[in-house]
């Protein structure tokens, strides 16, 4: 049989492409080696997975607005296709969480991620000629991602910064390396079967805090975009480079006596509980009005939730969080812990369907201080909604990232949410329902810049503003 060249090309092709796939199908992402050339994103070497980065810019800048858009949508299938298998191995990987928490949030990024709409030019007209403000991308955006949402973020940060039209490379946390080189892998591997450049996205197969630094001093990575606690961020903004911060919260919730109690005790419930307690914008104490202090205990206990008494909250502290300097923080090994499993570390059996644990302290106790991010939550007496304010604040140390409100009094509200001045307040309703998605309105992200300013990002973001003027011409009207 004689095969003309073009026919043997095609072949190889085709075969290497079915390597390819199997590779990634089989989830093996750690299994394979790494080389300087990379595998579908993943390199050995931070400096050559910054240099495939600018690479793919080079020809990724050649495509329009629309391609971009089709290139995202290969990345929101990329949710939607694994979110099963990426929501088990971010459990396994982790230990933190619940998989139909995070197959949620999968889907919530698949819908909800802000994506090219958001770059809309804007044009000025007038008597001295025609000026348009346009969203130009930054390059390489280098990114840290957090061990808590390690694809949900992931999948985010790419469709934001994609729709942006930069590209993009990741120090995955390492906690969760194996499964963010799959997901980077499985996201280049769709890309490119819609007709995209190879290596949008990269990273480093073994991420370590020398590989963070690298990614922060390259001269390449002209924008950093960091989601972690505070002692990335201070790296990060260490390194005198535009720093896209979304760091650490706290957040309280304030009841006062006007306030619908059944219905907070219901939105608070559902809401910290939501996959193990690890958002951000998860509640993390609760502030109640002296005069209804007692009903609201009997009304988060009828939610299901289960309630510590006396030294049940101190010793379980004792075991779950350490004094760090001068602040409390949560031992790693009891961050996304379900209620039972904080429950068996002091002795008492529950089911696995209990919620939270709840129990009252004092406003300086380690469960108000730290940011606990597991399924216990303190309940702290206030005399009065003023003092509430002004503890709440305190509590939360002026991160400026999320609180919630519950009161009748819209006067009441407006003054919580003049005074904590967050980066997102809800006003009657658990506060993951401020970061839009299915629970709530308008934009949703897993970036919620606080540190920075931009609060939940979307792509203009990750986008430099540019202007164009033409001076007295091209004046049409
Ligand atoms: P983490 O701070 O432990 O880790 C984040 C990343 O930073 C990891 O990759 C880690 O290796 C790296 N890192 C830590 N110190 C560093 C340093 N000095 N130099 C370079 N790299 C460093 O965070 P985590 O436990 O994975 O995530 C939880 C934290 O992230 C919480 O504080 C949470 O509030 C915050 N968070 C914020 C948002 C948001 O949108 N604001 C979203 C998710 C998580």
């Amino acid at each position: 049989m004689n095969i003309t060249d073009d026919q043997l090309q095609t072949v190889v092709q085709n075969v290497i492409k079915r390597m390819s796939t199997m590779d990634i199908s089989s989830g093996s992402a750690t299994s394979h080696s790494a080389g300087a050339t990379g595998q579908w994103g993943v390199f050995n070497n931070m400096n050559d997975a910054i240099d495939a980065a600018d690479k793919a810019f080079g020809q990724y800048c050649r495509f329009g607005l629309q391609d971009r858009k089709t290139f995202v949508d290969a990345v929101r299938k990329v949710a939607l296709d694994y979110k099963e298998e990426f929501s088990r191995m971010a459990v396994e990987q982790t230990g933190m969480g619940r998989v139909e928490h995070k197959i949620a949030k999968h889907i919530n990024v698949a819908k909800y991620a802000s994506g090219v709409e958001f770059l809309q030019p804007e044009s000025y007209s007038g008597a001295n000629g025609l000026a348009l403000d346009e969203y130009a991308p930054w390059g390489v955006i280098g990114n840290i991602s957090p061990s808590t949402h390690p694809s949900p973020t992931m999948l985010e940060n790419i469709i934001s910064q994609l729709s942006g039209g930069n590209t993009i490379v990741f120090n995955p946390h390492p906690g969760a390396k194996r499964l963010n080189a799959y997901v980077i892998q499985c996201c280049n591997k769709y890309i490119v079967d819609a007709g995209g450049p190879e290596n949008l996205v990269t990273c480093v197969a073994e991420p370590t805090l020398e590989s963070a630094q690298i990614m922060f001093e390259h001269p390449v990575t002209r924008l950093l975009s960091v989601t972690g606690g505070p002692a990335v961020v201070q790296a990060a903004m260490k390194c005198n480079k535009t720093v896209l911060a979304a760091g650490p919260g706290n957040p309280p919730v304030l009841i006062d006596e006007t306030a619908d109690l059944a219905l907070a005790a219901k939105e608070i419930t559902a809401s910290s509980s939501f996959d193990n307690n690890i958002l951000c914008i998860g509640e993390k104490q609760i502030f109640v009005v002296d005069s209804v202090f007692d009903q609201f205990m009997r009304l988060f206990e009828n939610e299901g939730n289960r309630k510590l008494i006396g030294p049940q909250m101190d010793n379980l502290a004792s075991k779950a969080l350490s004094l760090k300097g001068k602040h409390y923080l949560i031992n790693r090994d009891f961050v996304g812990k379900s209620a039972s499993v904080l429950a068996k570390a002091i002795g008492i059996n529950i089911s696995d369907n209990v919620p939270m644990l709840f129990g009252e302290t004092d406003k300086n106790h380690p469960w108000v201080l730290s940011e606990q991010m597991t399924c216990c939550i303190p309940v702290i007496r206030v005399p009065d909604f003023k003092q509430g304010v002004e503890i709440a604040r305190h509590s939360e140390h002026y991160f400026r990232h999320t609180a919630s409100v519950f009161t009748q009094d819209m006067n009441r509200a407006t003054e919580f949410s003049r005074r904590l001045d967050c980066s997102i307040v809800v006003i009657n309703g658990g506060t993951l329902r401020g970061n839009g998605g299915d629970m709530g309105q308008g934009t949703f992200s897993h970036t919620i810049a606080s540190p920075t300013g931009q609060g939940i990002t979307n792509p203009r973001d990750f986008c430099r503003r540019r202007r164009i003027m033409t001076s007295h011409a091209m004046r049409f009207v």
